[in-house]
Parts: C-alpha cells; structure tokens; sequence
C-alpha cells in the first residue's frame, strides 16, 4: 500500500472505530518522518490493525527492539492500553511470594473446590526474532531448541511428559486426532491460519511448521510453541488453590528458563512479547467458572463485563478469546493488568475478584430451597 493510501485508511479507522489503539495514536507526522526502511517496519508492525479495524490494541512487535525504536508511537498506546498516565515512570517488578496455601477459593465456597484453573506466561527468546518476523527455518529451528530443552524437563521426575509436534514430518509429530483432542480439553492452542488478527501480522505464518506443546507427567504443566510468543509456559488444573497453581508454574518456569537462551525482555516493559497487551509480567491467570446468574444462562454477558471491569478483570467466552459464554454460562475470567504488577498482585487480583463475582452471583441466582 503506498504511503498516502496507508495514512488515509488509518485516518478513516479511527473515526470508525475508536477503540483501535493502533489508529487512535498513529501520528502521520511521525510516520513520515521515518526513512523508507523504518516506515517499512513499523507499517509491518501495524498490518493487523489496519487490516483488522475491530482491533483493539492493532499492533505486533516483530522483534524485540520494536519497543525502543518505535517508542514513539508504541508507549502511548502501551501506556493507553494498561492505563498508565503519561510522565508516570514504568516499573515492571517480579514477586511469586504466593503466600504458602492462603489463596483458596474451596475456602470460600465448598463448590468452588473443583473449578478450572490456569495461568500462562509468554516468554520470547532474545536469539530469534518475535513470531510475526520468523521465517520457516527459524521457526522450526526454533522449534528444535526448545524439543531439546523439554527432552531435558521431561527427565526431571517432576515434571517429565514429552513434546509433541505439529510440524510435518517431525520426529514428535502426532497425528490430526490427536491434535484435536488436545484442543477440545483446551490444552493445545488452535488453528492459528484461521486467526485474521494474527494472520495479518504474520504470526500465523508457515502454519502448522515449527508448532507444537509440551506436556508433562501429569499434564499439569504445559508448553506452547510457536503461537503468538515463541512460548506459553503455563500451569493447569482442576481445584481451587491458586497458590498451588502458581507456586507449579513458578517452579516449571525456573528449571525451563535455565534450558534454554535467555529471554528477550526490556527494562522498561518486564518481559517483551508480540502484543503490547501482554508486557509486563506477560501473565493471564484464568478461571473458568459457570456464573449463569450474571449472563442469563450464558446468553448475556454485559452485566458480568461491568462488574467485572470494576474488578479489574476481563471476561472471555469458555473458548478463549473472542469466544461465547460456554454451557451454565461458563466463562473465562482473569485480571486485566499484566504491566506493572507483580504475579503475586495477579494471582491476589483473581482470587478477591472471583470471589466477589461468586457473591453476587448467590444473589443473582439464589439455590432454591
Ligand atoms: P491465552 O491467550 O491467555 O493463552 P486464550 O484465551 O487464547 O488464552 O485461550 C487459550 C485456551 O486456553 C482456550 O482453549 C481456553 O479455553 C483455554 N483456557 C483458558 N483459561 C482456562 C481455564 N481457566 N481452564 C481451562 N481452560 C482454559
Ligand atoms: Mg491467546
């Protein structure tokens, strides 16, 4: 697209579509002012969001040091999206002190003791460029860094498991069903060709090469490879006790980190990753709870949205993002902010917000009698 053509659609975008933070802090003055090779990158790094009006943030890193050379126009909208004031120093501290078994929600509510919960990080290795910028060599020569790591956790008996492979032709390579049935019990990430937000921005590329997941013994402990970071390391369960969750997260996290090249991350944004959406402590600590209540049986999900937000959580469909309310209106809800709190703040964040929905949802649902 030539550059007059480029300005004139994001001109017409943001006044379409306000939310788009891409288009709300785009500068045609600054864009301009850029030589040929920079406008060329930061006009890759914001493809999804022209392409895609209905983003919200419209932005993907394509490698690290995106977020210094393109500062100008990404830390507004950083700061816009995890609502930091202009001028307000950023500070990305880490704390996993979970506090030993404290944060309990069957301590709440009996019912509460089987509810399903999990917490995720994106991580990105500073030797490769961010997925949306990998050729197919690199991803599956990113592929094959991580397999070995994982061949090395797995002969650690606390974790053990085994990697398995969506890339044609691997030596883990499992088959389609198995693939499937992955998905379905919500472990392993889906078809990302069908994604436009990450098609645009190239994260989707060269699908299915370079993909796949690490599971352990227990199934407890998971590993993305090649979706929207180079890694989503994260802990899952049934249960109620969020301190366990983290505290087997923080532990996989740690032997993992020393497997494998170091990570890319910035001293201002904590951990670097695709989406600006996810800086920080790149962490989304979930629970999928049924709340039929608050959504009319899973028809509506406004009234939980508000009161959510007024939480400082975000409500997601029972499929993941930008997905519906699941059967019993079962939902996806976790803190918001993942820039500028600790894990211990997120982990806090979720188990007071849950159990304040879970209050009112007893009132909005009463148990008959
Ligand atoms: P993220 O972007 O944080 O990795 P997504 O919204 O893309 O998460 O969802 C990824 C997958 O994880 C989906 O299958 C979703 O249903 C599943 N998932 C998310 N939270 C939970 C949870 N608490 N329990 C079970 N599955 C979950
Ligand atoms: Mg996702």
């Amino acid at each position: 697209m030539a550059t007059h053509q480029l300005i004139e659609k994001i001109a017409v975008i943001k006044e379409a579509n306000p939310g788009n933070l891409m288009a709300r802090h785009f500068d045609a003055a600054y864009f301009l002012s850029l030589d040929e090779h920079a406008r060329q990158s930061l006009a890759e790094i914001i493809a999804s969001g022209v392409e895609n009006p209905d983003s919200q943030m419209g932005a993907y890193a394509m490698n690290p040091g995106d977020y210094d050379q393109f500062a100008t126009m990404l830390d507004p909208m950083i700061r816009d999206s995890h609502g930091i004031a202009a001028g307000t120093a950023i500070s990305q501290q880490h704390d996993w002190d979970t506090g030993g078994t404290r944060c309990d929600l069957a301590a709440i509510d009996e019912r509460l003791r089987d509810v399903s919960m999990r917490v995720r990080v994106a991580r990105n290795v500073a030797t490769f460029p961010l997925p949306g910028a990998m050729s197919k060599e690199q991803r599956v020569a990113f592929e094959r860094v991580a397999a070995r790591a994982f061949a090395k956790l797995a002969e650690d008996p606390a974790f053990g498991g085994t990697y398995l492979s969506i890339t044609p032709g691997s030596p883990n390579e499992i088959d389609a069903g198995e693939y499937e049935r992955r998905v379905e019990a919500h472990q392993m990430f889906k078809d990302m060709s069908a994604d436009p937000y990450l098609n645009a921005a190239g994260i989707s590329g060269d699908w299915p090469h370079g993909r796949g997941m690490y599971v352990s013994l227990k199934e407890d402990l998971l590993v993305w490879v090649g979706e929207e970071d180079h890694l989503r390391i994260m802990a899952m369960q049934r249960g109620g006790n969020l301190s366990i969750l983290f505290e087997r997260l923080r532990s996989g996290l740690e032997t993992l980190t020393n497997l494998l090249p170091p990570f890319a991350t910035s001293p201002t944004y904590g951990n670097v990753t695709s989406c600006p959406t996810n800086l920080g402590a790149g962490m989304r600590a979930s629970l999928h709870m049924k709340l039929p209540g608050l959504t009319s049986n899973g028809t509506d999900l406004t009234r939980l949205k508000k009161a959510a937000q007024d939480l400082g959580l975000a409500v997601r469909g029972a499929g993941g993002e930008h997905s519906g309310a699941g059967t019993g209106g079962r939902v996806d809800i976790s803190p918001s902010a993942r820039l500028g709190v600790t894990e211990a703040q997120i982990m806090r964040r979720l188990y007071e917000g849950a159990a304040t929905l879970w209050a009112m949802e007893q009132t909005a649902n009463p148990t008959p009698p």
